[in-house]
């Protein structure tokens, strides 16, 4: 089956194509000369935001289409910055102004524990949505751990290795994260759908 991927974020595109592997034939809207992919994820939750990328751009290929929204849920911050994950530090931030932004939010705090959660919204060929979660525990280190500069990796470590995103490879980090155990649900929907 072609899928296209309704994202501009290449450490994403770069993630989920290692995910699904061989099991889809994956596209990018650069493969369809769309110039710059930008949706308002204005929506009150993960799913909202996912299935808004989808369907916008859905409407435009008509084709399957693939989305993925995802949070960083912080406890001691009442679950911030959660949605707003992408613009936390402001409109335009670089992925390490987001990071200081939170390590230095979570400097008065003992309590350090976190979750990544992802809704990946999947719009068939006709039109119809559907909807995978994964989410995974973890807590905020207290500086940047690795060289793996997407997101919060550096700074989101997972308790069981001791190690943060940032310091695995893309193949350790897809054993554990919430993109992969969310596309995991997705290919063993595609096996039924088959
Ligand atoms: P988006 O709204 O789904 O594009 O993601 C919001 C923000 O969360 C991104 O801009 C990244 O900063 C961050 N993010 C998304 N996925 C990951 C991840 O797998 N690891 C670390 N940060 C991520």
């Amino acid at each position: 089956m072609k899928i296209v991927l309704a994202t501009s974020n290449k450490d994403k595109v770069r993630e989920i194509k290692e995910i699904l592997g061989e099991s889809v034939d994956i596209y990018t809207t650069n493969d369809f000369d769309i110039e710059k992919f930008e949706v308002v994820e204005d929506g009150e939750t993960l799913k909202e935001n996912a299935y808004k990328k989808a369907k916008s751009l859905y409407d435009i290929l008509k084709m399957p289409t693939l989305a993925d929204d995802t949070g960083l849920f912080v406890k001691s911050l009442d679950l911030r910055p959660g949605v707003h994950s992408h613009r936390y530090a402001g409109e335009n931030p670089t992925y390490k102004d987001n990071r200081n932004k939170l390590l230095n939010e979570l400097k008065e705090f003992d309590n350090r524990d976190a979750y990544f959660k992802t809704s990946v919204c999947f719009i068939d060929k006709d039109g119809k949505d559907y909807y995978f979660d994964g989410k995974i525990d973890g807590e905020i280190s207290d500086k940047e751990y690795g060289d793996k500069d997407f997101g919060y990796d550096q700074i989101f470590k997972v308790k069981e290795v001791d190690k943060t995103f940032g310091q695995m490879s893309d193949e350790e980090k897809n054993l554990y994260s919430h993109r992969s155990l969310a596309l995991e649900k997705f290919k063993k929907f595609l096996l039924k759908e088959d």
